[in-house]
């Protein structure tokens, strides 16, 4: 079994226990990884507390810590086949993405990268003639970055190039499942030359997160996850009022109108519920279509569907891999069993494959007639979707607002005008019209409700991860006047 450590202060270690992850394609232990306790978690926020302070990293100019970045970025490109076939391993995600995603990953450490000098203060045209007054952004101080188990080192990406441009160091908690890529990844920081504490990597169930989350030397923390692990960590971070930017899971509805173009609509909703195998947050999970086209869009999607290739997740042909965890699959097989019970009908998949691993083949429920059932309302984050039909857009509109998230959205019209309406009208931090799932550095990324606050990507994000310092300079020699008057 290959065994991984932690990355504390510059070091690599064993943690203070251990435990064994599974390859999702057979079920078997692989690697043993180190499991963070209390004390681990103490001892790697100490280091970036310390780090934060130490002229070899807080004395750097910014252009300096680009710089570094960029060193990053390089040495990420390089190792993204060994990288993705790591992530492939440990997950269950396919090679195929896998592959594409974290060479992309490079790109993001390159644009915060090169932004790191461009975060710039301001100077104010004050109201009073003898003051000079500008402000200073300077890095907000420890950040705790929590990630789960699908793309984690794109997840880490996000949240590490804004936090380390801007200025402040990190702990990142690497997911219990699937660590394996973000424990190999804490090899390239240390070679990228950060000082030893800037960037601690380590992994551990909800036992480290809650120590991470609680501890008062955390001035940020940057989560993604579920809602129900949002609220303890906003319950945690309202101890040491620390901050919070939150990227949650959605419901997303993907909107075709019956002038779309249907083969696009059909690959565009394929990959925005089967790729990933559909543990992706913003999974096309309600396809919200015209009645008109609804049998036509289905028939295209189901064939698709019994098409895909489910295999291995390692060989370059495979579409469907498995799932990370045999609880993952349990659970989707549970909430599709519900949805049938409640009045879905079955028209793909939904039944759990013989064999090894925790495979599930892609599923479509088609729920015109059970709109309420759990398929529709719960995120499920695997490769199921549910189909809901409308006839107008006041409709359309209706039921894809008709969730508790608010992190994507998609719709296909050739319309202009209607893609304008649907665009004011849906609620979502992204809306992509004639495609779906695209993403980039340059794009800020986030939900409101349910699905998070915050945005990562784009300048904004680095933003975030600073706090403004006024400064006040008197530039009159004359005494102060009276000090009883406020001026
Ligand atoms: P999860 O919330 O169970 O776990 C996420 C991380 O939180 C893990 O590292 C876990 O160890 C840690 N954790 C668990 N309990 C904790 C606690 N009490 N305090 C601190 N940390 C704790 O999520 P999951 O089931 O692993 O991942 C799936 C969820 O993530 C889905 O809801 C999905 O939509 C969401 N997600 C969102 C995005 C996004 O960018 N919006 C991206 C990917 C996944």
């Amino acid at each position: 079994m290959e065994r991984f450590q932690q990355y504390i202060d510059g070091q690599f270690s064993d943690g203070a226990g251990r435990f064994d992850s599974l390859d999702p394609a057979t079920g078997q232990a692989w690697a043993s990884m180190p499991d963070a306790n209390a004390g681990d978690v103490d001892r790697a926020v100490r280091a970036a507390d310390r780090a934060f302070r130490d002229p070899a990293w807080a004395g750097l100019t910014a252009t300096a810590r680009g710089r570094l970045l960029f060193r990053l970025a390089d040495l990420v490109a390089e190792a993204a086949p060994r990288l993705a076939a790591l992530e492939t391993r440990d997950t269950g995600k396919i090679i195929r993405e896998t592959g594409a995603q974290i060479a992309y990953v490079a790109d993001y450490y390159r644009y915060y990268a090169g932004l790191a000098d461009k975060i710039e203060g301001a100077h104010l045209p004050i109201d009073k003639p003898d003051m000079e007054v500008w402000l200073r952004r300077e890095p907000v101080g420890v950040v705790a970055a929590i990630v789960p188990w699908n793309s984690q080192l794109f997840l880490s990406a996000v949240k590490l190039g804004p936090a380390l441009a801007a200025g402040c160091t990190v702990v990142l908690k690497a997911s219990e499942d699937g660590p394996a890529p973000l424990l190999k990844f804490a090899r390239l920081v240390d070679r990228a030359g950060f000082p030893p504490g800037v960037v601690n990597i380590l992994t551990g169930g909800p036992q480290a997160g809650r120590a991470l989350t609680s501890h008062p030397l955390v001035a940020h923390i940057a989560f993604t996850g579920g809602p129900d692990t949002a609220r303890h960590i906003l319950r945690a971070s309202a101890e040491n009022l620390s901050r919070t930017s939150l990227e949650l899971g959605g419901k997303s509805p993907f909107v075709v109108f019956d002038d779309a173009d249907l083969d696009s609509a059909a690959n565009a909703q394929v990959a925005g519920i089967f790729a990933a195998t559909g543990q992706s947050c913003v999974a096309g999970s309600r396809l919200i279509v015209q009645a008109s086209v609804h049998e036509a869009l289905l028939a295209r999607l189901v064939a698709k569907a019994n098409a895909a290739a489910i295999g291995v997740p390692d060989r370059m042909e495979t579409e469907i891999g498995p799932l990370c965890t045999a609880r993952q699959r349990d659970r989707i097989d549970r909430i599709v069993q519900d949805s049938i019970a409640a009045g879905a009908v079955l028209r793909a998949g939904g039944v759990v494959p013989e064999g090894p691993g925790f495979f599930y083949p892609p599923t479509i429920l088609d729920c015109s007639d059970a709109p309420d059932a759990p398929c529709v309302t719960q995120e499920l984050f695997g490769p199921v979707l549910s189909v809901l039909s409308f006839d107008t857009e006041e409709q359309a509109l209706h039921l894809a607002n008709d969730t508790p998230f608010g992190l994507a959205s998609g719709v296909f019209t050739r319309s202009l005008t209607r893609a304008h309406r649907m665009i004011r009208g849906l609620r979502a931090g992204v809306v992509w019209v004639n495609t779906y799932r695209a993403v980039s550095p340059m794009a800020p990324f986030g939900g409101h409700g349910l699905s998070g606050q915050g945005r990562e990507g784009g300048l904004a994000a680095a933003l975030d991860y600073t706090t403004v310092k006024t400064v006040w300079l008197r530039v009159s020699d004359d005494p102060i006047p009276d000090p009883f008057i406020m001026r």
